[in-house]
């Protein structure tokens, strides 16, 4: 089978509207490979035989392969996509009962150097192209979610990466992800995290579709949050807090705010007051991240009535405080934990998810 240099999920459809003609074939096409899965212009039988394959020779429709596949006794699970220069991406997908989560990445490494953050280690490799981060997704669909469950995910920009550092290729990606005629993925489905990056956050607060916004705050003190997150330094708290508060929110909708508990660091009862402080007048909720621990960090998880503790002082304070499930551990999946390990993690043959198997459910 001739498979075609370019990749289709490069592109948003209104540029391939310039490129196909008649200019209605980006439609149909697009439909195809995001709303039935095919991954061949074969099987895009409303397509006339020779324009499949003339699109056969020119473009590629198939999901990257995976490198390996990780499963934890949790249901979640991990995965390394093999890009075209030989790198990999990290996606997690974690199962809930009604929506699961679909957590993507979107650089290679990460610039910005968190001290409790195993990413942070790596430093930055290179940015995800807007394909590489819209495949991560498909990817983990495919694999995961039965057709009748198919849209049941959202998804988060959680993974390796600060999304806003890439900000023309992540909201590419979103808006590829987003299209009505592809994949519809509506925004209030999609939650960008980020360690607060402001001229690119005043941007995403003008753009026509907006994400949900999740904020890495980890300290409450610039003295505190310059040790723990570099990228303090150049963008304090408060000019953090005033772009979140210039933030546009829909109704009912809030800025999270994810809070990183380190023993001793961050988890002390002046702690949570300084949070409560900051956060005043702001649509705000928090997810209390307790570390998930690995040998490289020098910071230890505070013990469980301490995160309990903690918690109870916002809420006593009328501030939602959710403390983050730890899913994934045993398969470094959790928060913080994505760092190339693949060195001594030969590749393992996966077999390619695509749409194949699930030609009878069309
Ligand atoms: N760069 C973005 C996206 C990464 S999201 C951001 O900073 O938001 C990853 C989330 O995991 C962030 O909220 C981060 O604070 C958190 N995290 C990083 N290392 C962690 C660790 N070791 N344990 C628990 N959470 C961690």
């Amino acid at each position: 089978m001739i498979v075609g240099a370019k990749s289709f999920f490069e592109y948003e459809r209104p540029e391939l509207a310039e490129i196909f003609h008649p200019a209605f074939r980006a439609t149909q096409i697009y439909k195809s490979v995001y709303q039935r899965w095919f991954d061949e212009f074969e099987l895009m039988t409303d397509l006339p035989k020779p324009l499949r394959a003339s699109l056969a020779e020119d473009w590629n429709v198939k999901l990257p392969a995976l490198h390996r596949r990780f499963d934890s006794s949790d249901g979640t699970r991990r995965y390394l996509v093999r890009l075209a220069d030989s790198e990999l991406a990290e996606t997690v997908f974690i199962p809930e009962e009604h929506r699961s989560t679909i957590c993507i990445s979107s650089q290679i490494g990460c610039a910005l150097a968190c001290t409790f953050c195993l990413t942070g280690q790596l430093g930055l490799t290179r940015h995800l192209t807007p394909g590489e981060i819209v495949t991560q997704v498909l990817v983990a669909q495919r694999d995961n979610l039965s057709w009748d469950m198919r849209d049941s995910f959202n998804i988060v920009l959680m993974g390796m990466g600060e999304p806003l550092h890439n900000y023309d290729n992540v909201m590419k990606a979103l808006r590829i992800l987003h299209d009505d005629e592809g994949l519809n993925v509506s925004m209030s489905r999609i939650t960008l995290s980020t360690a607060g990056l402001l001229p690119p956050l005043e941007r995403l607060a003008n753009e026509p579709a907006i994400p949900n916004l999740a904020i890495s705050l980890t300290g409450a003190t610039n003295e505190k949050r310059n040790q723990l997150m570099p990228v303090n330094r150049k963008y304090p708290i408060e000019q953090l807090l005033d772009a979140v508060r210039r933030f546009p929110l829909k109704h009912r909708q809030r800025v999270t705010f994810e809070y990183v508990l380190l023993r001793d660091v961050t988890d002390s009862p002046q702690d949570a007051l300084h949070l409560v402080k900051l956060l005043k007048g702001i649509r705000a909720k928090i997810n209390l991240i307790p570390l998930n621990e690995a040998e490289e960090l020098g910071y230890k998880r505070p013990s469980d009535g301490a995160i309990e503790s903690f918690r109870q002082i916002l809420i006593d304070h009328n501030i939602s405080a959710f403390v983050r499930k730890n899913r994934g551990n045993d398969i470094s999946a959790a928060c913080g934990q994505l760092k190339k390990k693949w060195a001594d993690e030969p590749e393992k043959v996966v077999h390619p998810v695509g749409a194949a198997s699930r030609l009878d459910c069309r």
